[in-house]
């Protein structure tokens, strides 16, 4: 088994899912005692959500390249970025490090195979929703197309993500937002619904809705399982 490097503590509420999922995965996979391999670098979110709230990603991606280089100094033979919002840096973090970074758009591609979509609706947060650096890959290197909800919805989402779920309040009064929300999008066309934030898997499930999701913990989880157990 590889060394799995993980940037986490964005949220660390949405870490704690990778990290039962990756152990549960090598115990699926080994059996017994195995579990995961992991180098994790958890940062403290608040600076990098001021930094980010102020447009500063030099000092955002200072501090994701400082926890690149460490996981790899711990050992680690290939590197995830534990958020979707962060992979806005995954280019100059992959440029100093020698460890492949295992990207979320292979991932959200990978979920969108399985349940045979060409059309995603996505929801994240702003940086998400309205920048390229998720939709682009997904497009130019898959053919996907993605839609997002529209401003009212976008600003719902981004909020609710910071104000509540980063901070572990996952609330029933949300949940019927968002579910409004992704009916919109399944109404323009969606196939499937990309969760693309690590923390709204723990306030939207299956169950919630009538289209397939893809929670974008789970398939980067599977991405990285592949690779470790390669
Ligand atoms: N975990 C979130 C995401 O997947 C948001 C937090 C962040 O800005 O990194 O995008």
């Amino acid at each position: 088994m590889k060394t799995l490097g993980i940037l986490g503590g964005m949220s660390w509420e949405s870490t704690i899912s990778y990290y039962k999922l990756l152990n549960e995965g090598v115990r699926e996979k080994l059996g017994g005692l195995h579990s995961c391999r992991m180098v994790m670098h958890s940062v403290d979110f608040a600076p990098f959500a001021e930094q980010m709230g102020k447009s500063d990603w030099e000092s955002v991606i200072a501090g994701l390249i400082k926890g690149a280089k460490s996981v790899e100094a711990g050992g680690a033979d290939a590197l995830i970025i534990a958020t979707n919002t962060m992979h806005k840096a995954a280019p100059e973090v992959q440029a100093v490090v020698d460890i492949p970074l295992l990207h979320m758009a292979d991932a959200i591609a990978g979920g969108a195979g399985k349940v045979g979509a060409s059309k995603l609706g996505l929801l994240g947060t702003a940086f998400t929703m309205e920048q390229d650096f998720l939709s682009c890959p997904l497009k130019e290197k898959y053919g996907l197309d993605v839609i997002v909800p529209d401003s009212g919805g976008r600003s719902m989402v981004h909020r609710t993500i910071f104000d509540e779920l980063c901070c572990g309040k996952i609330l029933d009064q949300t949940r019927e937002g968002y579910v409004q929300i992704i009916e919109e999008m399944v109404a323009h066309g969606a196939e499937a619904i990309v969760l693309g934030c690590t923390e709204i898997g723990l306030l939207v499930k299956p169950g919630d809705v009538s289209i397939p999701l893809i929670d974008t913990v789970e398939a980067h989880v599977e991405l990285a399982l592949d690779y470790v157990l390669k």
